[in-house]
């Protein structure tokens, strides 16, 4: 079945062919690993997920590369601020090098505790320095880069079309920005390819370049790592739809200074996060939410964030509520009842997929990733008459794209010795009303990988 997603820089929906017959390259930006992931940020790689699961689910064999930025994001916009790692570094009182591979295990923990399949290859910025060094040089040598007194900066007048993904007017980019804190920016939009290291500071992280010590911008490395690692593959780019303007725009105006060639054919974004209320979530605002402080501490499942993703289509602004989210937790305990009474009334008879509900379900997420009707034909089909056995295969098959471990729901988990006693202990705690003794032994079950929920019927813990 034809496979249709809404492209930004055509602004309308295409046809997805990958450059290589049924293999597809996947480019997602990943964290800026200075503190948590927000669940904002989360949204974007849930919905990035569902487009790779999608295209698997398709046929595609899928190349997925995730970049984790350890250096050279900084806190101000057009590369003015401070290092968002070195500022991370100060805050904890640990090293940048600290810092990073906290927040990196950190998110890791979160991308798997939402079901998110890892990327086939993770790659640090800091593993790249020499590769993002050997395209700065290329630009040079092709003359689109101008030496200031803190760095070499990329020249966006020299480069054509340089709005083609933000589709704005490059002239009032430029009229607008009067208050240009870099006086010697030949052009508001240039940006740093190599920042110096500041007179006299020595950097936690630095490195010689032949232009001098110090560190690359932040957009260079999403240049370097994507056509290193996909090469001819350059398919499908995504990204939060923050990044449209700023860092993807000038990602394609780098690579395609440099090679001459068309970058990414597909630049997929995914929409903001907004609390209920009005606010963007943004690691600067003080509406910080986690997936640990909003879901696991509270005992619910981070599966419901996933599954309260799946109401809203990706393109369009999610709203956060406290009651959004437990209508979500309802829906998804009655998703997973559903399909564990079809299990039990098909009593280990094998059912097969029925076509007429996997094409409906195709036709959804084919539809530019359409979950809010994936979800509704979901409902269709185990609401419908056919047999359980055959509803059970069908919505285990869905659960490729789904990801909601619905495989697992009609286990009935044993748990290990060692848990056993973690529960109880935490059961006498309760009764004893220690809370603070309660709590502490919530976490630990839950580092130990289970989930506690306490709930009407008692606690539950399940295997996360
Ligand atoms: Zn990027």
């Amino acid at each position: 079945m034809k496979l249709y997603f809404y492209n930004s820089l055509t602004r309308k929906k295409e046809k997805f062919n990958s450059i290589k017959p049924g293999e597809a390259g996947l480019y997602t930006c990943g964290p800026t690993v200075y503190n948590y992931a927000h669940i904002g940020n989360l949204r974007t790689y849930i919905f990035e997920d569902v487009l790779k699961r999608v295209l698997i689910y398709n046929g595609y064999r899928v190349k997925h590369v995730m970049n984790i930025t350890d250096v050279g994001h900084l806190s101000g916009d057009r590369d003015m601020g401070e290092d968002k790692m070195e500022k991370g570094a100060r805050r904890e009182g640990r090293t940048a090098w600290e810092i990073a591979e906290f927040y990196t295990r950190a998110f890791k923990s979160d991308i798997a505790r939402l079901n998110i399949i890892e990327p086939d290859i993770w790659v640090k910025a800091t593993d790249t320095i020499d590769d993002q060094i050997a395209l700065i040089k290329t630009l040079e040598e092709k003359g689109y880069s101008y030496r200031t007194g803190d760095g070499i900066y990329f020249d966006t007048s020299k480069f054509k079309d340089y709005t083609r993904l933000s589709h704005q007017n490059i002239e009032s980019l430029w009229e607008g920005a009067r208050v240009e804190k870099n006086p010697e920016k030949r052009n508001s939009t240039d940006f740093a390819l190599w920042k110096f290291s500041p007179e006299g500071v020595r950097r936690q992280m630095e490195w010689n370049s032949p232009w001098g010590t110090g560190f690359p911008g932040w957009h260079i490395e999403c240049s370097a790592m994507s056509m290193k690692y996909l090469g001819e593959q350059l398919d499908i780019h995504c990204g939060g739809s923050d990044h449209i303007d700023v860092h993807h725009t000038n990602e394609i105006a780098q690579s395609e200074a440099a090679t001459g060639k068309n970058f990414f054919n597909f630049w997929m974004h995914g929409a903001f996060l907004i609390i209920a209320g009005g606010k963007k979530m943004a690691k600067s605002e003080d509406n910080f939410l986690t997936l640990h402080n909003a879901f696991v501490k509270k005992g619910i499942n981070p599966l419901v964030y996933r599954f309260a993703a799946f109401q809203t289509h990706y393109r369009k602004p999610m709203e956060y509520s406290e009651e959004s989210i437990q209508a979500s937790r309802n829906g998804l305990q009655h998703l997973q009842n559903q399909v564990r009474q079809a299990a039990q009334n098909s009593a280990g008879q094998k059912g097969a997929v029925i076509d007429e509900y996997k094409t409906k379900f195709l036709e959804a997420i084919n539809d530019d990733l359409n979950m809010p009707r994936a979800m509704a034909v979901v409902q269709e089909m185990l609401k419908s008459r056919i047999g359980d056995a055959d509803k059970h295969a069908t919505i285990i098959d869905y659960d490729r794209v789904l990801g909601l471990s619905l495989d697992t729901v009609d286990q009935a988990e044993e748990l290990p010795e060692k848990i056993k006693i973690l529960v109880a202990e935490r059961q006498a705690a309760r009764n004893a009303k220690d809370w603070a003794a309660s709590d502490r032994l919530r976490d630990t079950i839950q580092d130990l990988g289970y989930q506690v929920q306490d709930t009407k019927e008692g606690m539950q813990v399940i295997k996360t």
